[in-house]
Formats: C-alpha cells, sequence, structure tokens
C-alpha cells in the first residue's frame, strides 16, 4: 500500500537563459498531502511530478493536488496534512480525482453482453 507525498501548489520560475517558465517547488511547502497511487499510475521517477490541470489528484483529505513528491506520505511528519493521515493510517482507498468528477458515469458491466 503506497501513499505518495503530494503538494497542494508550485511556483513558477522564468528560466534566467532561456526564458522558459517552469514549475518549481515552493519555498513555503506548506502542508503535505498523501495520494494514494494504483499500481498503474506510478509516475514516480527521481522528482517532483507537475501534473497539468487536466490531471490533478485528489489527496485523501479531499484536497486537490498538483505536485507528486518522489517521496512516500509520512503521517508522522510535521508537515503532515492532519486530514490525511487519518485515512493513511487506515489505508482507505483514494477518493476520486477531479478529473473524474466530468466523466460520464460507466455502463454496467453485466450490459451488452454477447448473446452466443
Ligand atoms: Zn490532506
Amino acid at each position: 500500500m503506497t501513499y505518495t507525498s503530494a503538494l497542494t501548489h508550485y511556483d513558477q520560475r522564468r528560466d534566467p537563459v532561456d526564458h522558459v517558465i517552469e514549475k518549481v517547488l515552493p519555498e513555503d511547502i506548506g502542508q503535505v498531502h498523501a495520494v494514494r497511487l494504483t499500481r498503474f499510475d506510478r509516475r514516480g521517477g527521481n522528482g517532483p511530478h507537475f501534473l497539468s490541470a487536466r490531471w490533478y489528484e485528489r489527496a485523501m483529505c479531499g484536497a486537490v493536488v498538483k505536485v507528486l513528491m518522489p517521496q512516500e506520505f509520512d503521517p508522522g511528519e510535521d508537515d503532515a496534512c492532519p486530514r490525511c493521515v487519518g485515512p493513511v493510517l487506515r489505508g482507505e482507498r483514494a477518493p476520486a480525482p477531479p478529473w473524474m468528477d466530468d466523466e460520464p458515469p460507466l455502463p454496467p458491466e453485466d450490459e451488452e453482453q454477447p448473446v452466443s
């Protein structure tokens, strides 16, 4: 069971050399939330992963998170979101991500089975 540390915001900085605006971790990280990733959804890698607006995730407390951190969520951390700690300790399932809010519901699985 894996919960990943996640942040609700990031900063944008213009690169002094090529003037490209890049996403960077905020100076004040604030509260660290927990996001439960499925095994199909390991975007981990080595650095923080900045999500595009289409793919924001939902933390266990319901907050919309925009940055996935490479390290696991630690409920004992000072910065840990207190409303995420409980669900993590209980091993709860993740709430639906924000991008699912607009999706039409899936049809029932037992519908439209071919009759053989
Ligand atoms: Zn939280």
